[in-house]
């Protein structure tokens, strides 16, 4: 079955949680979300920092559930989440982004053009919160929310994302930080979802989160702060065994998506 938290909710989660007027086309936020921060956080988040990780799939987090400990242990809320198709990175990025569907926000297949749709980024920019994208150069990320009020740091390869990720949480200035990842999905597809080289990557994106969420509970600590892990969509192994994604089976649609959130001291 696919799970029943659609991707298009995410978006206005995030804006709810920081008081900020949702995405003018976004579908609605999921109570959880705004629950956790209400309860946790005594009223709203005032900085949010969230984390991308490209193609990791439910099922990884069914079959390797002790490796996402790191996940886990940083977050309260574990949520179901299901994708939308194509299951391909800008089409569900641009879902993530904007809370609407591909047929709105226009981008239904693999390509990457600016979306014009208004998006979280232009929500927050309204609102007055400064905003940091992080995200590998030339990434779906780096390319389809382009020309917003918000600061762009596009780097090399996912360690100098985290690194610079790091720097900004620890200078303090912006109120949301995205930083996206994607060395499993290049070395999925390269291979497999299983093979060595792609369960290492699995480890590098857990790893990174953890690093990503300790900065914030040492640094940010003047500050209610919300934590996401979101990746975009799941992966299968094709007929000649490599990596893939796209289709509209549950390997692909089924994510899962993680919300923490840390009071000030
Ligand atoms: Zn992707």
């Amino acid at each position: 079955m696919f799970n029943l938290i659609s991707m298009t909710r995410l978006a206005a989660s995030i804006a709810e949680s920081m008081g900020v007027e949702a995405p003018e086309k976004a579908d609605v936020s999921i109570p959880q979300v705004t629950d956790l921060v209400k309860n946790t956080l005594g009223g709203k988040a005032d900085r949010v920092l969230i984390y991308n990780p490209d193609a990791i799939g439910m099922w990884l987090f069914q079959k390797y559930t002790k490796e996402f400990a790191p996940v886990m242990e940083k977050v309260q809320l574990t949520l179901p989440v299901a994708t939308v198709m194509p299951s391909v990175t800008p089409v569900c990025f641009g879902t993530m982004y904007t809370g609407a569907l591909p047929e709105v926000h226009g981008i239904q297949k693999y390509e990457k053009p600016v979306i014009k749709t208004d998006s979280l980024f232009d929500a927050l920019a309204r609102a007055g919160k400064k905003v940091a994208l992080v995200a590998v150069d030339e990434s779906s990320m780096a390319l389809i929310f382009k020309g917003r009020d918000i600061d762009y740091y596009l780097m090399p390869y996912d360690g100098e994302a985290v690194d610079k990720a790091l720097e900004l949480i620890d200078q303090d200035n912006y109120d949301v930080i995205v930083v996206y990842n994607q060395e499993y999905d290049d070395v999925m597809h390269d291979t497999h979802p299983e093979s060595e080289i792609s369960y290492n990557a699995m480890l590098h994106q857990i790893n990174f989160f953890a690093k990503l969420t300790d900065a914030v509970k040492e640094k940010w600590t003047s500050h209610d702060s919300l934590v996401v892990w979101a990746t975009d969509h799941g992966i299968h192994t094709r007929e000649d065994g490599h990596g893939d994604h796209g289709l509209y089976i549950e390997d692909d649609i089924n994510i899962t998506h993680f919300y923490g959130a840390y009071p000030k001291k």
